[in-house]
């Protein structure tokens, strides 16, 4: 008989959220398959899900216990759990006493757990009194997030995954889906295979696996897409392809988008975009005859300096056809990281306060002040990610605390980056891996337990709520992320109000918090979630659901009058130009089988496989005018620095236009692919998310000197 013990859990890596059953097969080793029960993934598993027990098994790079040194000349030492906090709470005390609150700050990361996500919020902003808290998800959500509120009243993702079945037009645009989100893209396959006459039509500027297996591809120019999304919403006015009850009866903002959207023939549009107008609009038929129409976006819309506008011309497709709230239909922002939901809902932004509740607000403050009882709640915008890192480069930010992330190859203009690091008077790094290029910059090493030594919750991208449970002893001297942060707060003075008898109470606190919101989930508990996913949300009184599948099926949306707003929003593109020095538009993104920075992927030999080695997609166009020949050694040169690769000569990529993997940092991959070393420092004003996937650069072959 088998006695091995099994848990299921959830996949740590992305915000599709997979059900696993993890057998703990003992010395601190496990095994991971597919939970066949579960809702999203029904058993399936991508690449990196199915190799995820690597991950834990290997702990060769694991750090075992606290460490620090006095100067950053020194090598580390080990010590203490009590020394290595009692020092950083001093430095802490020393710079909020000499400069103020402000001076320090906490950059943490969607790989958190909500609770984690909640303490980090509740010390800075209920207790240090500081706003100075952010997150890598500003790098990949912001975007989504402003325009769902200015559109939908809330960071609400209105549909379900269920919704991808009951579609029959699913829009994909600026995402890649078939490689990031492979899962999802796995049931929407199926459910071509089971339905041929649904229409998938993805808008990218590269041909992506997505882009291939699409009924339409729309290889626009890179930054147009706003032009785009206007020229379908006018073919779709003209047409009369649009629900003018719905309209009327259920958004404001119409005649400011249909005035937008006839400022530019299709004609034009379709030439500043670089597609056909019979492609503009095949798509607005497709769109307007759907009964379920399903638009899909991620990084390519979210991650620009007009992110937020892009995001909006998008929601736009939705509401003037009416075709959202019912099933199949739906605006639908695919998260990146597997607790970027979750960190948002307990406030983990500098904008933000837990239950999505408004920093700038207040009436929001005040709840929040009388519930934690600690200090006043800053009325002062916190610092963003860019922000926080531009800060400490100046010397106005003086202490920074980077939990879970590795800002030195994930931050855009990685120059900058170091440079901030470098000149900042106290780094504290909590990880779980030595290997990340992040931690050589560090005063003092936290050493954290990874998602399989301690328990919790994440939210996946269908605000599904999950349990985490603790399978195995973390190694070491390695503590979970939130008993760190409440060892902390003791040592900081507000033990009391950290001072927890287990997780489940942090989560409980938190659910307090959500009461009467819009994303209530007061009848969510660990003794639920343990039986049960569920969505949110999940007021107490509906203990015995499942929570809510779908938003808006009233038409009463989040905002005051209960409309939806629709925005007419200018088109034209803020990104870097290039010149004659830099010709090329630099476009980054993912590859199938790695996840962020590598640090956990990178480990896995079976992933490696697939693309071993950074490269530079070039067209043979451009290749040939420079002299280049396919895996040739060549420099990607830009205005803040140079990345040297092998090019990949292909017409998946227009000419004019370059891609390069994000993935590689140095410690992983050299220093030959760090794409952020040419990436800059715009950023939305908005959602102040950077304009990664826009950089101007020039490609040459590389000489050795
Ligand atoms: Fe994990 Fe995402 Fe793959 Fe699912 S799709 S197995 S959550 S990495």
């Amino acid at each position: 008989m088998n006695s091995l013990k099994k848990y299921k859990t959830t996949c740590c890596y992305c915000g599709v959220g997979c059900g696993i059953v993890v057998t703990d097969t003992g010395n601190g080793r496990i095994h991971v398959e597919g939970d066949k029960e579960h809702p999203v993934n029904r058993g399936m598993l991508c690449s990196k899900g199915m190799n995820l027990h690597y991950t834990v098994n290997d702990k060769t790079d694991r750090l075992l216990y606290p460490q620090m040194r006095m100067n950053r000349s020194m090598p580390m030492q080990q010590t203490s759990w009590d020394e290595a906090l009692e020092r950083t709470a001093a430095v802490f005390k020393t710079f909020i006493a000499k400069y103020g609150p402000d001076s320090v700050g906490f950059y943490v990361s969607g790989q958190c757990l909500t609770e984690e996500y909640y303490l980090w919020n509740k010390l800075m902003k209920g207790f240090i009194g500081s706003n100075n808290i952010d997150t890598n998800s500003r790098l990949c959500m912001s975007s989504a997030v402003v325009a769902y509120k200015l559109s939908l009243g809330e960071d609400a993702v209105p549909v379900c995954y269920d919704d991808i079945e009951a579609s029959d037009c699913i829009l994909v645009e600026g995402a890649n889906p078939a490689w990031c989100h492979p899962i999802l893209w796995r049931r929407v396959e199926a459910h071509r295979a089971a339905n041929p006459d649904l229409k998938i039509i993805t808008v990218d500027p590269r041909r992506t696996q997505t882009a291939t297996s699409s009924d339409l591809h729309l290889q626009i120019n890179p930054g147009t897409d706003v032009t785009l999304n206007h020229a379908i919403a006018r073919v779709l006015i003209e047409r009369n392809w649009i629900d003018n009850d719905f309209i009327a009866n259920h958004t404001d903002g119409f005649e400011e988008l249909s005035a937008k959207v006839f400022e530019r023939t299709l004609e034009e549009s379709a030439l500043i975009c670089g597609v056909s107008v019979d492609d503009i609009q095949k798509a607005a038929y497709w769109i307007a005859q759907a009964k379920g129409f399903l638009s899909m976006w991620t990084m390519g819309l979210n991650q620009s300096v007009i992110g937020v506008n892009k995001n909006l011309s998008l929601i736009n497709l939705s509401l003037i056809t009416g075709k959202i709230g019912k099933p199949g239909n739906g605006p639908f922002s695919l998260t990146g990281q597997p607790n970027a939901m979750g960190g948002r809902e307990v406030g983990g932004l500098a904008n933000m306060l837990a239950s999505h509740r408004d920093i700038l607000n207040p009436e929001h403050r005040a709840e929040m002040e009388n519930f934690w009882g600690g200090t006043k709640i800053s009325d002062k915008m916190g610092l963003t990610a860019t922000e926080m890192f531009k800060g400490l480069e100046s010397g106005k930010l003086k202490a920074i605390w980077i939990a879970c992330t590795n800002p030195m190859v994930s931050l855009p203009d990685a120059r900058m980056a170091e440079a901030a690091m470098k000149n900042a008077r106290f780094v504290v790094v909590q990880d779980i891996s030595s290997r990340t290029d992040t931690i050589k910059f560090a005063d003092v090493v936290l050493p954290a337990a990874a998602w399989t030594e301690k328990e919790g919750t994440m939210t996946n991208a269908e605000r599904r709520v999950s349990y985490l449970h603790k399978i195995g002893e973390a190694p070491g001297e390695t503590l979970a992320d939130a008993e760190i942060i409440c060892r902390f707060a003791e040592k900081m003075g507000w033990g009391a109000h950290f001072n927890y008898k287990n997780f489940g109470e942090i989560y409980q606190e938190y659910t307090r918090t959500t009461e009467g919101t819009n994303i209530d989930v007061t009848g969510v508990s660990y003794n639920l979630l343990k039986q049960n996913t569920v969505q949110w949300p999940y007021p107490a009184k509906d203990r015995n659901a499942k929570g809510t599948a779908r938003l808006f099926e009233d038409h009463q949306f989040y905002t005051a009058n209960k409309r939806a707003k629709i925005h007419g929003v200018p088109d034209a593109n803020e990104s870097e130009s290039t010149n004659n020095n830099f010709p090329l538009i630099l476009l980054t993104g993912r590859i199938r089988d790695q996840w962020h920075t590598m640090t956990k992927t990178g480990r896995v030999n079976k992933l490696k496989q697939h693309i071993p080695m950074p490269f530079l997609e070039i067209h043979p166009h451009d290749a040939q005018e420079r002299g280049i020949e396919n895996e040739a050694i060549v420099e990607i040169k830009g205005k803040r620095g140079s990345v040297k690769v092998k090019a990949k000569l292909t017409d998946e990529v227009k000419p004019g236009n370059v891609f390069l993997p994000m993935h590689w940092g140095r410690v992983l991959g050299n220093d030959f692919g760090r794409a952020n070393n040419l990436t800059n420092n715009l950023v939305d004003p908005k959602s102040k998310e950077p304009d990664f996937k826009y950089s101007a650069v020039e490609v040459v072959k590389y000489q050795k000197p």
